[in-house]
């Protein structure tokens, strides 16, 4: 059977509610309407420590997507951002202060496992070119929808850059929803 994420910690849910909260409370109504019971239950009193179904992630994520992208469609890459720099991780955060980009993407491999249920997350080897470091990080067997895909753009940004990398750039390199076999995203950075 295919090894793909089932749930995710509720920790996701608890930083999606702030955020909405600090910068998109106006939508929040809308957003919320729009949510199957289960998820707008999720989304209005998350707990931290609770397994949640991906699919209620995905309908939120979509929701969240469709209601923000007209003034906003770099919305859910800001989130990426917020839940770097907010993430309960304290350990992560702890990290980024003393390891280097490079060390910090394979401590991320053993982060996932606290997050999710199932798939799992890779990075390719450290290339340097021109002056630049590359890795590809891949995630396997995760499907949150489409809009899900933008949050580590914003995400691996923010915690490259809490790393200490310097010009850090995040580019999307493949997508399962556009019939690739995982989502993969090219971090570059200078040190
Ligand atoms: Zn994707």
């Amino acid at each position: 059977m295919e090894d793909v994420v089932t749930h995710e910690k509720g920790v996701e849910a608890v930083l999606i509610k702030s955020w909405l909260e600090q910068y998109y409370s106006s939508d929040m109504e809308e957003i919320i309407d729009k949510l199957s019971p289960d998820a707008r239950d999720m989304i209005t009193s998350p707990a931290a420590n609770q397994w949640y179904p991906l699919e209620l992630m995905k309908e939120v994520y979509t929701v969240i997507y469709e209601v923000t992208k007209e003034k906003d469609p770099k919305a859910i890459v800001d989130y990426g951002r917020f839940s770097a720099e907010r993430s309960a991780s304290g350990l992560l955060r702890f990290l980024m202060k003393f390891i280097d980009m490079n060390k910090l993407i394979e401590r991320m491999k053993a982060f996932w496992k606290h997050y999710h249920k199932g798939g799992k997350i890779t990075a390719s080897e450290l290339v340097e070119e021109a002056g630049r470091k590359k890795r590809i990080v891949a995630y396997h067997g995760y499907d949150a929808g489409q809009a899900a895909c933008l949050a580590p753009l914003g995400y691996l940004k923010a915690i490259a850059e809490r790393a200490g990398a310097k010009n850090v750039k995040v580019l999307e390199k493949t997508c399962i929803h556009k019939g690739d076999k995982v989502c993969s995203w090219e971090v570059s950075w200078e040190s």
